[in-house]
C-alpha cells in the first residue's frame, strides 16, 4: 500500500514545525522537519570553515557529509557525523547559513532522495519550502502555511526569547525579510506554493486553531469524493430538500414535534448527529427538525422494500449491515462527514421502545466516524411519553451543543478513546432528556 504524503510549505515563522509536529502526533504520522536538514548542512559548512556563498567549495564538501534522522518518542533527532546536533542549528547565524547553502543545487540534490525515502515506509508529513513542488509533487495533501511578516517575526522573537537568545523584534523581522527574499528569489527550488496547494494564513489563528485547520484539510483531502460521487451527493441533497419542504410539515403535524436547540446545528461543515432510537419514524422526526440535509444510516433491510428503497436512496440514506461491523458504511459516513455533510447515527443500533435510554446499551461506531472525519458530534434526545410511539403523541426533539474533537477527548484515536467519547455523547443525550439510569451499571468487562 502506498503511504500518505502531506506537504506543508511556507516561509519561516509561519508555525510550520510546531503545527506539523502536533498534527503528526495526533494523526500518527512521521514528521520530518526538512529545514532542520538544511540547517544541519549549514552547520557542517560553518564547522568546515567554508564560505556558504562559495558554491564549488560547498559542493566539494558534500560527499563527506553524513546526516541521519531518527524518531525518538515522537521527537526528530538529527545527527551530523553520528552526533546529535540539538539546538546548535537554531541560531540566527545558522539560519543564514541554511538559507545560503539551500540555494545551491548540489545541496538540494544531496537531500532530495533522502527526503523522499521516508515515505517508502511511513505515512509522512514534511515541512519545508519545496515539498509540494519538488519533493512530493504527487502529495495527497499540500498546504501552504503562511502569516504576515510581522506575525511571523513576533512568533520567532518569542521563541528565541524563551531560549534566552538576546535579540530585538526588529532584528528578527529584518532577518526574516532577508531570508524570505533569498528563499523566494533563488533559482533552485524557490519558495512558492504548488498550484494545487491550499493556502492557510495563520496570522489570526492561535496554535489550536492552526492545528484544527490543518487536520480538517488533511481529513477532507484524505476522504475526497470523486467528481461522480460529489455530483451524486449534490443531487441527493436536492431531493432531500424537496422531501423536507413537502413532507416536513405533515410529519411535524402528525408527530406533534416540539424542537429545542435548533440553533445548535452548525450552519455549515460536517457533523455527526447522534440520537436515541424509539421508532422507525425517528428518522423523519429528526429530519423535520434539522434545517439541513442529513444522511441517515438505515438498516440494509429497508433498502429491499420497493418504493421506500428508492425514496431513501435518492435522499442519501446509507445502508447499514447491523449484524457485523459494516466497514463500508463507516467509510461512506466518514467520507460524507469529512466533506461537510451531516450524518445521523443511532448509537443504540436498534430501536428501544418503552425503555429509559439511560438503561440501554450503545455502540461506539459514531465516535469512530467523528474521529476519522474530524467533525463534532451533535447529541439529540428524542423524548415521548413512556418512550413509546403513538401518532399525535407529542415528540420532543432536544438538540444539544456540538461536542468538539477536544471535548470528545480525541488525541490519537483508538478503541478506548471511541468508547469514552461514545459514553460522553450518550450521557449527554440522556442528560438532555433528564433520563437517569435506574438499573445498576453493567459489570466492567475485563480486557
Ligand atoms: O524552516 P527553517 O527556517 O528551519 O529552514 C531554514 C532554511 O532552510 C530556510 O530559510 C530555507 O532557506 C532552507 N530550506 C529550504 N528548503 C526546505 C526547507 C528549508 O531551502 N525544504
Amino acid at each position: 500500500m502506498s503511504h500518505l504524503k502531506i506537504a506543508v510549505d511556507g516561509p519561516g515563522g509561519a508555525g510550520k514545525s510546531s503545527v506539523c509536529k502536533e498534527v503528526a502526533r495526533r494523526l500518527n504520522l512521521l514528521y520530518i522537519d526538512t529545514g532542520a536538514l538544511y540547517r544541519t548542512v549549514g552547520l557542517y559548512i560553518k564547522r568546515a570553515g567554508i564560505d556558504p556563498e562559495d558554491r564549488e567549495a560547498v559542493a566539494a564538501a558534500l560527499p563527506a557529509l553524513s546526516i541521519t534522522v531518527r524518531a525518538e518518542q515522537g521527537r526528530q533527532i538529527i545527527s551530523l557525523d553520528g552526533t546529535p546536533v540539538g539546538d546548535e542549528i537554531r541560531t540566527q547565524e545558522i539560519s543564514m547559513y541554511a538559507s545560503r547553502v539551500s540555494a545551491i543545487p548540489a545541496v538540494r540534490a544531496k537531500l532530495l532522495d533522502y527526503q523522499r525515502s521516508f515515505a517508502e515506509e511511513y505515512d509522512v508529513i514534511l515541512d519545508g519550502r519545496d515539498i509540494g513542488t519538488v519533493i512530493f509533487p504527487d502529495a495527497e495533501v499540500k498546504i501552504f502555511l503562511t502569516a504576515s511578516p510581522e506575525a511571523r517575526a513576533h512568533r520567532r522573537y518569542l521563541e528565541l526569547q524563551a531560549k534566552g537568545v538576546d535579540v530585538t523584534e526588529e532584528q528578527v523581522l529584518a532577518e526574516m525579510n532577508e531570508r524570505d527574499r533569498a528563499d523566494s528569489t533563488r533559482e533552485s527550488a524557490p519558495l512558492a506554493a504548488a498550484p494545487d496547494a491550499v493556502l492557510l494564513d495563520t496570522s489570526d489563528l492561535d496554535f489550536e486553531g492552526s492545528i484544527d485547520a490543518v487536520i480538517s484539510l488533511i481529513k477532507a483531502r484524505r476522504y475526497a469524493l470523486s467528481p461522480e460521487k460529489a455530483k451524486k451527493v449534490k443531487k441527493q441533497k436536492r431531493s432531500y430538500r424537496f422531501f423536507y419542504y413537502t413532507l416536513g410539515w405533515i410529519i411535524r403535524f402528525f408527530h406533534r414535534i416540539k424542537v429545542t436547540g435548533r440553533e445548535n446545528i452548525p450552519r455549515a461543515g460536517g457533523g455527526i448527529l447522534c440520537a436515541n432510537h424509539i421508532a422507525i419514524l425517528d428518522i423523519f422526526s429528526i429530519g423535520a427538525s434539522v434545517p439541513r440535509p442529513i444522511n441517515f444510516l438505515a438498516k440494509r433491510e429497508l433498502f429491499k422494500i420497493p418504493i421506500l428503497s428508492s425514496l431513501i436512496r435518492s435522499a442519501g440514506a446509507i445502508p447499514l449491515e447491523r449484524k457485523k461491523t459494516d466497514l463500508g458504511a463507516i467509510r461512506r459516513s466518514t467520507e460524507l462527514a469529512a466533506n461537510g455533510n451531516l450524518v445521523a447515527i443511532f448509537p443504540q443500533g436498534h430501536r428501544q421502545p418503552g425503555k429509559n435510554p439511560a438503561d440501554t446499551e450503545y455502540k461506539s461506531g459514531a465516535a469512530l466516524v467523528a474521529y476519522r472525519s474530524g467533525v463534532p458530534i451533535i447529541p439529540i434526545c428524542i423524548k415521548m411519553k413512556g418512550q413509546k410511539y403513538r401518532i399525535f403523541r407529542k415528540t420532543e426533539i432536544i438538540i444539544g451543543k456540538p461536542l468538539s474533537q477536544e471535548e470528545l477527548g480525541f488525541v490519537n484515536g483508538g478503541s478506548a478513546e471511541y468508547r469514552d467519547a461514545a459514553a460522553k455523547v450518550f450521557n449527554e443525550i440522556c442528560r438532555l432528556g433528564n433520563f437517569e439510569r435506574t438499573l445498576p451499571a453493567p459489570e466492567q468487562e475485563n480486557e
